[in-house]
């Protein structure tokens, strides 16, 4: 049998994505027919952006399962002519650029890099730099990504604790959960680094009251989604010192207008929403991996709860 699956994603995304899907279909010994147009009632699969142009499922009455391109769902969850299964994207590409991402943002504050980076004069001034081990980071949001970068941190010796929604029990992370763990995380965090999923219950998770419960002088990277921080907080606890800087690469507008206070602060640095991409090759293998587990009645990989939103 020869399953039609659909590609839908902006038009450019498939000259990137086609040769890995159709080597990873090949590899799986998968008969497909692969296209970026097939008639709505014929699609079994949908390869899947949130900025494609399809917003109506409804028409897709033969699809199984949408298997999405990216790692955040906030687009989609809500659309309510949605109603197959959800996968969204583990990609180990995706995953290692998060850990790169962060572990260098990390590393620039942990070091104070800036002091030399910004050092144009003369002045020879030596200090001890400190080590990891006298570090305090801590993630909020240990899933697929926070888990990897707590797991690089703890393995370059910094201090690491991590915050989810469930309980966890992860080797050396001390592993904080729920709304009452919230400021015990955030209470011995010199660094925060943000990868929550945007929801209705993450929003806002950084406002003044969890802000005031950092440690002073703490540095926030926030490679999550823009809704996690209530920016006027920031703004204000920047200006006090409270925060001593942050790291953003996400935001509630995107492209972040010019106007925003955050492109002209001197306590900011702002990154185009660059932390980490899925990987056409390694992403191909997980979306043709979740259509075999279909084929085979088996349960698909990463399914959303549509219900928590990610
Ligand atoms: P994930 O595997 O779904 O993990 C989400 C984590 O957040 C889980 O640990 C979950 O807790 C926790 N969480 C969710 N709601 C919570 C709540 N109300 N309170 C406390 N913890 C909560 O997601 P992921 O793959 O790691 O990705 C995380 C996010 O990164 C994505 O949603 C996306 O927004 C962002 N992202 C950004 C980029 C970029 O380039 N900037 C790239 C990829 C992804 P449980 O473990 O208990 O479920």
């Amino acid at each position: 049998m020869t399953l039609n699956i659909l590609f839908a994603a902006r038009p450019e995304r498939w000259a990137i994505y086609e040769p890995p899907l159709r080597a990873a279909l090949d590899a799986a010994g998968i008969k497909a027919h692969l296209a970026t147009e097939i008639a709505p009632a014929k699609v079994d699969y949908i390869v899947y952006a949130p900025n494609s142009p399809l917003q109506d499922f409804t028409p897709y009455t033969r699809a199984k399962a949408v298997l999405n391109l990216w790692a955040g769902v906030e687009q989609i969850t809500g659309n309510t002519t949605l109603r197959i299964p959800l996968a969204r994207m583990v990609d180990p590409g995706l995953t290692k650029g998060m850990v790169e991402w962060v572990t260098g943002h990390v590393m620039r504050y942990h070091l104070g890099l800036d002091t030399d980076i910004l050092n144009t004069g003369t002045e020879w001034k030596p200090r001890t730099p400190p080590l990891a081990q006298e570090r305090k980071v801590t993630v909020l949001g240990m899933g697929a990504l926070g888990c990897a970068v707590a797991q690089t941190l703890v393995s370059l010796g910094f201090d690491v604790a991590g915050w989810s929604r469930s309980q966890k029990d992860i080797p050396s992370v001390a592993c904080f959960h729920g709304n009452e763990g919230l400021n015990q995380a955030l209470g011995r965090s010199e660094i925060a680094v943000l990868l929550l999923p945007d929801t209705p219950s993450t929003e806002n998770t950084i406002n003044a009251k969890t802000l005031a419960a950092m440690p002073d002088g703490a540095f926030i990277i926030n490679p999550g989604r823009g809704p996690l921080i209530e920016d006027d907080a920031l703004l204000a606890a920047l200006d006090s010192g409270k925060i001593a800087h942050a790291t953003l690469d996400v935001f509630r507008t995107e492209p972040l207008p010019a106007t925003h206070p955050y492109w002209a602060h001197p306590k900011v640095t702002v990154t185009p929403h660059i932390a980490a991409e899925t990987r056409a090759t390694t992403a191909s293998q997980v979306i043709v991996e979740n259509i075999r587990r279909g084929e085979a009645g088996e349960e698909y990989l990463h399914l959303v709860d549509r219900a928590l939103g990610y």
